[in-house]
């Protein structure tokens, strides 16, 4: 049996449980920041989502990020990690948020 191990991680917004390199790190700093951590290597509590910029609205709206972090996030720093989201989310494979996995082809 050779079953390459991959750590696995889940997605606060939806649950499913996913391969650590599709998935976002976000971290909440010591200083108390929440922000993106696309290297997972920052300080912090951290808390994986889907590599998908739905998964970061969905989280507002559920609040998942407050919930895992165990912070509140004003709208700004929603933006602020929507916006840094948007500006790494090529480096991730693209996964959708909440849907089952889905067949190509
Ligand atoms: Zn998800």
């Amino acid at each position: 049996m050779k079953v390459r191990k991959v750590p696995q991680r889940k997605c606060i917004v939806c649950q499913k449980t996913l391969s650590k390199r599709e998935m976002l790190r976000v971290v909440r700093t010591p200083e108390g920041e929440v922000e993106l951590d696309p290297t997972g290597k920052k300080n912090g509590r951290g808390a994986y989502i889907c590599g998908d910029a739905e998964a970061f609205k969905k989280a507002r709206k559920t609040k998942a990020f407050e919930r895992a972090l165990k912070v509140s996030l004003t709208p700004e720093q929603h933006d602020s990690l929507e916006q840094s989201f948007l500006a790494v989310q090529d480096k991730f494979k693209s996964v959708s948020c909440g849907k089952p996995d889905e067949q190509a082809e």
